[in-house]
């Protein structure tokens, strides 16, 4: 695609693509209604994987343009983008400077050592670590200057990559999609947050003309409707500056009703979807996003939502190391109980 209008960079190329696509006979059959394929977006590879790869490869070739020397992002303690910024700082040769945002109340010691904080040190970061409701973007500000003080140049990255040139690595992914199957899927899934991913895949199905919807589910403790809006804005973005003026209002659902009591507190839906997907299919899904989306997937099909005849793609969004922060939910003892 041409992207020249938003950014005549080419992205920075790091992950590894194409991520496979593949269907998910055993959870199908257990299910019982439409087919269920999976896209691996948990396998792009760096730092062990995830939807910010293919955001970052867009942001690292800006922060290379800039002669960045850091990459400063913010996230909460058990970040999945801040572990893949990490990495991909790291890759690159850049510092990384981290803004911690300590948001999940009554967190065990294995939040706050295990899964993405364990790597985000291995990784080499430098952290800042605020309380839960702290000015995150006035903190970033006070690091970069701090950055320039000391004689180098910051790149800051927003919260989830989630801007018009990230949601690029999502129009990329469009298409990689339909390019691996002869047939266009009647839905995409995949949990959404900060937007960029769904913006992306919305204003990739719309350049392609590819007639598929596409559904995100929220797991962030903020309404639906203004996650919406977000990822509307962004896709504007991205098409306008592309140059394809659209007439059409596009499409965007978010999904409400699975996220539970908070942001990164876990469901019995979430518990039921991870252990299923893990013991039908040996596949890992995370607590925090991609578990609360399969809850969501497996409860809209037991709600009659698809035609048994349609195709649905889960895009998975990786996330697979914050699982072993909350390995108690899965301990011997909570097993045996369940058996
Ligand atoms: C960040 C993240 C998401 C949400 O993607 P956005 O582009 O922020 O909407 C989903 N799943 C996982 C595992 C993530 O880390």
């Amino acid at each position: 695609m041409n992207y020249e209008k938003l950014t005549h960079r080419e992205p920075v190329l790091l992950a590894h693509l194409p991520t496979p696509l593949y269907r998910l006979d055993r959870l199908s059959e257990v299910l019982g209604g439409p087919e269920i394929w999976i896209k691996r977006d948990d396998a792009t590879g760096v730092g062990m994987g995830g939807n910010k790869v293919r955001k970052l490869q867009y942001l690292l070739a800006e922060a290379r343009e800039q002669s960045a020397t850091a990459l400063l992002t913010a996230g909460p303690l058990q970040s999945n983008h801040c572990r893949q910024t990490a990495a991909v700082a790291a890759a690159a040769g850049l510092d990384c400077i981290l803004v911690i945002e300590d948001r999940v109340r009554d967190a065990d010691a294995l939040y706050r050592t295990n899964g993405n904080l364990l790597l985000d040190r291995l990784f080499g970061a430098r952290f800042v670590v605020l309380d839960g409701g702290a000015n995150l973007e006035a903190a970033l500000e006070q690091q970069a200057r701090k950055v320039r003080e000391q004689g180098g140049v910051p790149y800051v990255i927003p919260v989830g990559a989630s801007s018009a040139l990230g949601a690029l690595g999502y129009v990329d992914c469009a298409a990689e999609i339909a390019g691996q199957t002869d047939f266009t899927f009647d839905h995409w899934i995949h949990a959404t947050g900060s937007g960029g991913t769904q913006a992306g895949l919305v204003a990739g199905a719309e350049w392609h003309h590819l007639n598929v919807q596409i559904l995100g589910i929220n797991i962030l403790d903020v309404p639906a409707a203004q996650v919406a809006h977000r990822i509307r804005t962004i896709a504007d973005e991205v098409l306008l500056n592309a140059g394809h003026v659209s007439t059409e209002k596009h499409d965007v659902t978010v999904l409400d009703g699975y996220v539970g009591e908070a942001f990164g507190k876990p469901t019995e839906g979430m518990i039921e979807a991870v252990s299923l997907l893990g013991r039908t299919e040996g596949l890992v899904l995370d607590p925090v996003h991609t578990g609360k989306a399969m809850a969501g997937l497996i409860d809209q099909v037991r709600k009659g939502r698809f035609a048994s005849g349609e195709r649905l793609l889960f895009i998975h969004t990786g996330g697979l190391p914050s699982t072993f922060a909350y390995a108690p939910l899965w301990s011997l003892e909570a097993v045996t109980t369940n058996f």
